[in-house]
């Protein structure tokens, strides 16, 4: 490993080009400010196929055989996300001392948000519908980050909104993005943030080690990498509350005849009680060959044309501690395992109404981990730690109450965190 040293001195130094870092960095660049934005990952043509999406996935163990999924890449999970949308809890950040109003007034002229036609549906997400409502369920159609437009034959990649994007604006606008870049520590002048270092990866086996400076920083790496090098770099308190994970898993089956195809996940849901959802899991055919040939469920691999999914999620509480390692570790209670027996009975019941036989159902993973760090203990009301300068701004920060997909919030956040900053120089 060789050590260089460059005498870069920017703005704002942003860590991780997702769903946060592309947003801080978009509405820094519109108001000229030098920015550069450092990301793990590379720059790949985002396409949903196999290779493509495998090239980017990362699964992260969160306890046991329980496992969080994230994207390695430019514009971050976002890459691999379902499009769906929900309001930001803006009542909790309003008593946070955070007012996000304004930033998702602006949001919804910039962003595609809608409820889907029938018509985009796939015939699995529609019959499940009907069986799910024939049991006296109200399935209800999700808001989406999707431009209706471009998906009018069905589902389409291509039509929901990804945060690289923004990226792309950023550059256009002056952003310098470097890929294949780690940063794995913050560089200090006694309380203040200076600047960052980081390996970058060059061909295979080589990298380099490289510091980098910059007047404010901006950890935007999610929640499996902020923390880890806010706890790096000397923070003690870092998931002293512990977080949640919100275990979930699908039940598959088959339909003989139903013509499954494509379909955008997650669009239709109901609660069963306030911390147990059911909702549509029929993915698209590339990630539900994947699924079946991963659990070797040879039957159902074969017959994409007939299946049909329910997922469910459960919410549970706040525990578990982040290891030395850098990787969250978290049991779950039998209080989940008795919610989970609750949900099967009522997602077998839909499937069954709906015709499917060969009912199986696919492992827990998590959904997403949450609530690590909080706002006016671990980052005040502008996101700023106890250090000068350094700021996080990404799913490490949701409060623990908040537990519904959190990109339209993430966004909202990460205008009101570039707002704050463009205020100070
Ligand atoms: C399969 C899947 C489906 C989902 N579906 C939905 C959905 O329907 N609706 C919804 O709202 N949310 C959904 N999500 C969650 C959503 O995508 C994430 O919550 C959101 O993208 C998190 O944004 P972020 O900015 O915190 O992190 P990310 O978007 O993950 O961005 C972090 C970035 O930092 C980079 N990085 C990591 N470590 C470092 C480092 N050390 N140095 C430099 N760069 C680093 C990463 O490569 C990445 O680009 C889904 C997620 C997945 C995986």
């Amino acid at each position: 490993m060789t050590r260089s040293n460059t005498q870069n001195q920017y703005d704002v130094i942003i860590v991780g080009s997702g769903t946060c870092g592309a947003t801080i960095a978009r509405e820094l660049c519109r108001q000229n400010r030098r920015v550069l934005l450092l990301e793990r990952g590379e720059t790949t043509p985002l396409k949903e196929t196999l290779s493509g999406s495998m090239s980017i996935m990362d699964e992260v163990s969160v306890g046991g055989k329980l496992k969080d999924l994230r994207a390695i890449t430019t514009g971050g999970s976002s890459a691999l996300y379902f499009g769906v949308a929900a309001l930001p809890p803006f009542d909790t950040f309003s008593s946070l001392g955070i007012d996000l109003a304004n930033d998702y007034q602006e949001i919804q002229k910039e962003l595609p948000l809608t409820y889907l036609p029938d018509e985009t549906y796939g015939p699995q997400a529609l019959k499940l519908r009907d069986s799910a409502n024939e049991l006296g369920y109200s399935w209800e159609k999700q808001l989406m980050l999707v431009d209706s437009s471009k998906c009018q034959s069905g589902y389409s990649y291509e039509s929901k909104w990804k945060a690289k994007s923004y990226v792309e604006d950023a550059i256009n606008d002056g952003a310098t993005l470097v890929n294949k870049a780690e940063v794995t520590k913050i560089l200090f002048d006694k309380n203040k943030a200076i600047g960052v270092e980081y390996k970058l990866k060059e061909g295979r086996f080589k990298c380099t080690v490289t510091k980098v400076y910059g007047e404010k920083i901006v950890l935007a790496a999610g929640v499996h990498a902020s923390p880890m090098i806010l706890k790096d770099s000397g923070v003690k308190n870092v998931a002293n509350h512990g977080f949640y994970i919100d275990p979930n898993r699908a039940y598959f089956g088959l339909v003989p005849g139903l013509n499954s195809k494509d379909n955008f996940v997650g669009t239709m849901q109901t609660h069963l009680e306030e911390d147990i959802v059911l909702g549509d899991a029929n993915v698209q055919k590339i990630f539900y060959r994947f699924l079946m040939i991963s659990m070797f469920k040879l039957r159902h691999f074969f017959s994409f044309s007939n299946n049909i999914g329910i997922g469910v999620k459960v919410q549970e509480p706040m525990g578990g501690k982040l290891l030395e390692n850098g990787q969250y570790h978290k049991v779950l209670g039998e209080e989940v395992y008795r919610k989970f027996d609750k949900a099967e009975k009522a997602a077998t019941e839909i499937l069954k109404n709906a015709g499917a036989k060969h009912i199986f159902k696919t492992p827990l993973s998590a959904t997403s981990v949450g609530g690590v760090l909080r706002i006016n203990e671990h980052v005040d009301t502008n996101l700023q730690t106890d250090f000068e300068n350094l700021y996080v701004c990404d799913s490490s920060i949701l409060p623990d109450t908040f537990r519904n997909p959190p990109t339209l919030t993430l966004v909202c956040l990460a205008k009101y965190l570039a707002r704050h900053l463009i205020t100070l120089n």
